[in-house]
């Protein structure tokens, strides 16, 4: 008999361990531990229930399913030897891990009990990691880019019969950069209905919700605010209401970030995805049928292509490449702990509390407030790395280790000294002002560099410059940065940089 290992973001009828398997003769194993680190309350409940729903389906797909409860399973680690120990398979099966540390740990139950592993190749994934760490082989620097154009021409989307991307370039990111002034300009376009709503909740949500709150009660986040879809079922009508509701106008507005309607035309399809429940392919497919039809822009279509075969099969492979030392990341060396405020959201600076009052209240951020808030906060003030990447791994639904590394440290934090980004994601109050509506109601003022009521991210930005000059002088995209700051009078700069300093010493 063989053990087939399902683990919590393995939800899928496709895994691959199910297929080495045989009905009525195997016994499928999911454990829920709790030691699988710290997790928002909602993402727990997602994680929970959609757990438990996958097993039920697979008991009514005719598997012997054993399934590991909460309440009796503090380890992982101990369940799985636990189980090994006492049913003796023959062989235990499991789909290649998504997180490092995991693989690990298979490789060591499977030599402390003498079960032998057999891995076999994920679904969850359109690139082998065989075929990137080919990709990745002798360079120096990797750019997403370039895996994009090889994913498409060997997958045949949105390409031509010459050979040549289809409308003739190969990304629309131009067009995909609509402003406040240009959304205004639109009409101020909204999607027809909230996505974090509440759901009706079934067995499994219900059951996860008093589960989260008698286990995790220190966690952040209400357990009650739990608005996902945990079920296959749910995960498709989530991605054809996306690519009816919201394609359309996604890439117009994808990097636009606004008080009053924090999810805008996002697929909030990352969670679902990222547990199995969504398999990448079957969502590009959805967005280029959508355009086939006519019914979606190719530049929109294009833009949520990128981020499905580009971004997310980039930064996985960036993950098996560089673990474990990627995790210790800090070229450039920062030190600052993360403010006490990024569980609060209790700050003076409106951007930052939208977009982490959001994070609290719903365990989603979109990519640009990840990215050019709070990354760009963490990356100017100088956070420490490692406290970042935990934090956005603790908060967000869609998060798991093999995201969050190369997100975080590589692109948003500028950790990895460039290796996935050619210059660092840094951006000044001006940024932030034309691609959102938060200044309007915040007390500092993007205007002022320096001063009473000057905005921080403009002393930040600047200082940041000051205090890295050296390693950006020579690079050709952050050169005039430097340049810029350096000719300013001394006196302007001395006065910037000690109100920033002023500014840091004042974080918790
Ligand atoms: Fe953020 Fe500065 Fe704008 Fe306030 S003024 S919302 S701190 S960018």
């Amino acid at each position: 008999m063989k053990t087939l290992l399902v683990f919590g973001d393995q939800l899928t009828l496709e895994n691959t361990a199910l297929e080495a398997g045989t009905l009525g003769a195997d016994r499928v194993v999911l454990i829920e531990a709790r030691d699988d680190g710290p997790a928002h309350k909602i993402k727990r409940v997602f994680h929970l229930a959609a757990m438990r729903a996958f097993a039920e389906e697979l008991r009514g797909h005719g598997w012997d399913t054993r399934q590991f409860g909460i309440d009796a399973t503090p380890s992982f680690r101990e369940a799985l030897v636990a189980h090994l120990e006492c049913e003796r398979p023959d062989v235990l099966v499991v789909m290649e891990p998504n997180n490092w540390g995991r693989q690990k740990l298979l490789e060591e139950v499977s030599k402390q009990t003498g079960v032998s592993l057999r891995i076999t190749p994920t679904c969850q994934f359109v690139t082998p990691r065989a075929d990137f760490l080919n990709f990745a082989k002798g360079k120096k620097r990797l750019l997403m880019e370039a895996h994009y154009r090889r994913m498409r021409q060997s997958l045949g989307i949105l390409m031509r019969s010459d050979g040549e991307p289809e409308g003739g370039a190969w990304n629309y990111d131009a067009e995909n950069r609509k402003t406040v002034r240009d959304w205004k300009k639109d009409g101020a376009p909204k999607p027809p209905r909230p996505v974090t709503a509440r759901r009706p909740r079934d067995k499994f949500v219900e059951t996860a919700i008093a589960d989260v709150n008698k286990w995790f009660p220190d966690s952040p986040g209400r357990a009650e605010d739990f608005w996902l879809p945990h079920t296959r079922e749910g995960a498709l009508e989530a991605l054809a209401s996306f690519v009816a509701e919201r394609l359309p106008l996604f890439g117009d507005y994808q990097d636009l970030m606004l008080e009053d309607s924090p999810t805008m035309f996002h697929s909030m399809i990352a969670g679902p995805l990222n547990l199995g429940l969504l398999l990448p392919m079957e969502c590009v497919d959805a967005a280029v049928r959508a355009h086939t039809a006519g019914q979606a822009p190719l530049a929109a279509v294009e833009g949520f292509v990128r981020q499905i075969i580009g971004w997310r099969e980039f930064v996985n492979g960036v993950y098996w490449l560089k673990m474990p030392a990627y995790l210790e990341s800090n070229a450039l060396g920062a030190t600052l702990p993360l403010p006490k405020f990024f569980y609060t959201a209790e700050t003076s600076m409106n951007c930052l509390r939208c977009s982490l009052g959001e994070a609290r209240d719903t365990a989603f951020n979109h990519h640009i407030q990840r990215l050019m808030i709070l990354g760009n906060f963490c990356l100017l003030a100088g956070i420490r790395p490692q406290e970042a990447h935990d934090w956005f791994l603790e908060m967000y639904i869609d998060a798991h280790e093999w995201v969050m590394a190369a997100n975080v440290l590589g692109m948003a934090l500028h950790a990895d000294g460039g290796f996935m980004a050619t210059k660092p994601y840094a951006g000044a109050a001006a940024y932030i002002s034309k691609m959102s509506n938060y200044c309007a109601g915040c007390s500092h003022d993007p205007v002022k560099k320096s001063g009473p009521g000057a905005c921080p991210f403009n002393l930040l930005y600047w200082d940041f410059y000051d205090r890295h000059a050296d390693r950006f002088a020579s690079n050709p995209r952050t050169s005039m940065m430097v340049r810029s700051w350096q000719k300013r009078l001394p006196d302007e700069r001395a006065k910037i940089t000690a109100e920033a300093r002023v500014f840091l010493d004042g974080l918790e």
